[in-house]
């Protein structure tokens, strides 16, 4: 089944000049890039966008490093969109990814690591709805 996930490339690797390596991997593993978009989130925004990690005790060192420096928001469409890209990123600790994941190959540690991917079809949805509008989507 076609499905769409939201992906970012986060600002250790947008930094780094990362962001066009990881672009072409996404294409090259077969997703349609749908939407995409470069912006720099403001602490508030990060807290909104990782709204259901608030009580973790990373919570504040994420949206710090989140809102430290420019992102690449993406929404990437293929069969099982959501599974084939966290399969693509790899383990949150790149000590523990797979080789060949983006994080084995680009992560600095369980906290910059390189890219975000939705975890399922109803966080998918609310990550899509979070950085595009319904319009840019069709
Ligand atoms: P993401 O949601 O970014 O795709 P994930 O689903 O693999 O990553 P989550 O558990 O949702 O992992 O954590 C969200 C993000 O919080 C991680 O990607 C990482 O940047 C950070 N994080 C997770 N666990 C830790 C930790 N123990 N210490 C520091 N940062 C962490
Ligand atoms: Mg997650």
């Amino acid at each position: 089944m076609t499905e769409r996930t939201l992906a970012i490339i986060k600002p250790d690797a947008v930094e780094r000049h990362l962001a066009g390596t990881i672009i072409q991997r996404i294409e090259g593993e077969g997703f349609q890039i749908r939407a995409m978009r470069r912006l720099h989130l403001s602490k508030t925004q990060a807290e909104g966008f990782y709204a259901v990690h608030r009580e973790r005790p990373f919570f504040a060192s994420l949206t710090e490093f989140m809102s430290s420096g420019p992102v690449i928001v993406l929404v990437l469409e293929a069969p099982d969109a959501i599974k084939k890209w966290r399969t693509l990123m790899g383990a949150t600790d790149p000590a523990k990814a797979d080789a060949g994941t983006m994080r084995k190959e680009f992560a600095q540690s369980i906290e910059r690591n390189a890219t975000h991917g939705s975890d399922a079809p109803d966080t998918a949805a609310y990550e899509m709805g979070y950085f595009f509008a319904g319009v840019e989507l069709v």
